[in-house]
C-alpha cells in the first residue's frame, strides 16, 4: 500500500489533510492499468532499476580496474610521443579516454533500448538508433575535449585553487549551453515547428490558458516535435534560455491526451517558465558544481599522494590522472543522484500545482482533468504504480504518478476558506 502523498505548502486544512490521507490509503490507486499492462509496467520497472544501478557499478568497477591497471600513465606515455606539450598532449589523451567511457556504457544503452522495443515504448529502428548514439558520442568527444583540456591547463597553472577557477569557467559555459541547446543540439536528434502552422486551433487554446495566468507567451515559442518517429509515450518541457526559451510538445501527446489534459500538460510546462524553472536549476546546479570541484580536488589530492606511484601517476595535472577523474566524477555523479532529484521532484510538483490552478475556470474538472492527464500518460509509459521507495527517492526526476495523481484528487484551492498557491483569486 502506498504512503499518502505529503501535502508540501498547500492549503488544505489539517482535518482534510488526515481525511483525504485515510481515504487515500484504503482506497483504490487512482491509476490502474489493465492486468497485462501492469506486469509489464512492474517488469519493466524492474528492468530499468538493474540497469540504472547494475550499469554504474560496472563503469566504476571497470574505470577502477583500468586505473589499477596504469592505464592512464600508458595513455599518457602515447600522448607524449605525439608533443612535449601538454596543451597537445589533451588531444590524444582526453578523446581516447572519452571513447573508453563510451564504449563502458554502451552495454547499458544497448540493452535499455532493447528493453525499450520489447515493451513497445520506442519504435526507433537500430540503425537510426546507432546514427543518434554515433552524433551525441562526437558531440561528447567535442565537448569534452575542449571542457578536459582547459581544466588540465588550470590543474597545472594553479594545482590548489584549480576547483575554483574551473567553476568560474563552467558556469558561463553550462549557461551558454543551456541557450544553445533548443538552437544548435536538439535539432540535430528531432525535428521542431511551431504548434502554431500544424495546430492553430490548439495554440488558441493554449493562449487561454497562458491569459488565465496573467502571460503572453508569443506563438512562435511553442514547438511541435515529432517524437513518434521514436517514441510511442507523452512529454511536453521548457528549454532554452532567454531568446531561446520555449515550450515542446511533443507530437505523441496530441494523440495520447484529449484537449482538457492538454491544456493541464501545457499548464504544467507554463508553471516551470512562468516560476524560473530553467534560472533555478541552473544556480542549484552551479552550487553543486562547486561542492562537488572542492571534493574532487581533495580526494584527487590525497589519493594521487597514496597511491599514484603504484597507478603511474605522476601529478594531478599530468594526463595520466584523467582515468582516476573520471572514476571520481562517475561515483560523485551516483550520489549526487538523489539531491539532484529531489530538487527536480520539488519544481515538477510546483509545476503541476501551478498546472492545475491555471486550468481553472478552462476546464470543466481540473481535478479530474489532473488526474486523467497523469492517468494517460501511466499507460502509454508503463508507469510502475508502486514503485519501491528507495528507487523512487534516488533516481526518479518526477514524483511518482500515483503520488502526483493522489494530490491532484484532493487539492482544490478554490473552495471557500482556501487559497491558490501560484494565481490569485480573481484570475
Ligand atoms: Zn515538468
Amino acid at each position: 500500500m502506498r504512503r499518502p502523498a505529503v501535502c508540501g505548502s498547500c492549503s488544505i486544512s489539517s482535518a482534510a489533510r488526515l481525511g483525504a490521507a485515510l481515504l487515500a490509503f484504503v482506497a483504490k490507486p487512482l491509476c490502474t492499468l489493465p492486468p497485462a499492462k501492469l506486469a509489464q509496467a512492474i517488469a519493466l520497472s524492474h528492468w530499468r532499476t538493474a540497469l540504472y544501478f547494475a550499469g554504474t557499478a560496472w563503469l566504476v568497477l571497470a574505470l577502477a580496474v583500468l586505473v589499477r591497471l596504469r592505464t592512464g600513465s600508458a595513455i599518457a606515455k602515447v600522448a607524449a610521443r605525439v608533443s612535449p606539450r601538454a596543451w597537445l598532449q589533451g588531444l590524444v589523451a582526453a578523446p581516447l579516454w572519452l571513447l573508453i567511457l563510451s564504449a563502458l556504457e554502451l552495454p547499458a544503452a544497448l540493452i535499455g533500448h532493447h528493453v525499450s522495443l520489447r515493451y513497445g515504448l520506442s519504435i526507433e529502428k537500430w540503425t537510426p538508433w546507432w546514427s543518434d548514439w554515433l552524433k551525441s558520442t562526437v558531440l561528447t568527444l567535442l565537448l569534452g575535449i575542449f571542457i578536459l583540456r582547459v581544466l588540465y591547463a588550470l590543474m597545472r597553472y594553479s594545482p590548489r585553487r584549480w576547483w575554483l577557477w574551473f567553476w568560474i569557467f563552467t558556469v558561463p559555459v553550462e549557461v551558454l549551453l543551456t541557450f544553445a541547446a533548443p538552437l544548435v543540439i536538439d535539432p540535430l536528434f528531432n525535428h521542431f515547428a511551431p504548434l502554431a502552422a500544424t495546430n492553430p486551433v490548439l495554440v488558441d487554446q493554449l493562449e487561454r490558458v497562458a491569459a488565465r495566468g496573467g502571460l503572453r507567451i508569443p506563438p512562435n515559442r511553442i514547438f511541435l516535435m515529432d517524437a513518434s518517429r521514436k517514441v510511442t509515450g507523452a512529454n511536453a518541457y521548457v528549454t532554452g534560455l532567454g531568446g531561446s526559451k520555449r515550450i515542446v510538445v511533443w507530437d505523441t501527446t496530441l494523440r495520447v491526451e484529449s484537449l482538457n489534459e492538454i491544456l493541464f500538460t501545457y499548464g504544467h510546462e507554463q508553471g516551470h517558465y512562468v516560476l524560473n524553472h530553467i534560472p533555478k536549476g541552473l544556480a542549484f546546479s552551479a552550487a553543486a558544481f562547486l561542492f562537488f570541484y572542492w571534493i574532487a580536488f581533495h580526494l584527487m589530492q590525497r589519493l594521487v599522494r597514496t597511491h599514484g606511484q603504484s597507478w603511474g601517476i605522476d601529478a594531478v595535472g599530468n594526463w595520466s590522472s584523467l582515468g582516476l577523474l573520471l572514476l571520481l566524477a562517475s561515483i560523485l555523479s551516483f550520489l549526487a543522484e538523489p539531491v539532484a532529484n529531489t530538487f527536480s521532484r520539488d519544481i515538477e510538483h510546483q509545476a503541476d500545482v501551478y498546472g492545475q490552478e491555471v486550468i481553472h475556470g478552462l476546464v470543466p474538472d481540473p481535478q479530474a482533468t489532473t488526474v486523467s492527464s497523469f492517468c494517460a500518460d501511466a499507460i502509454v509509459w508503463l508507469d510502475d504504480p508502486h514503485p519501491n521507495r528507495f528507487v523512487e527517492f534516488w533516481t526518479y526526476s518526477h514524483p511518482s504518478t500515483e503520488e502526483r495523481a493522489e494530490f491532484a484528487a484532493r487539492y482544490d484551492p478554490w473552495l471557500p476558506g482556501r487559497k491558490p498557491r501560484y494565481l490569485t483569486r480573481s484570475n
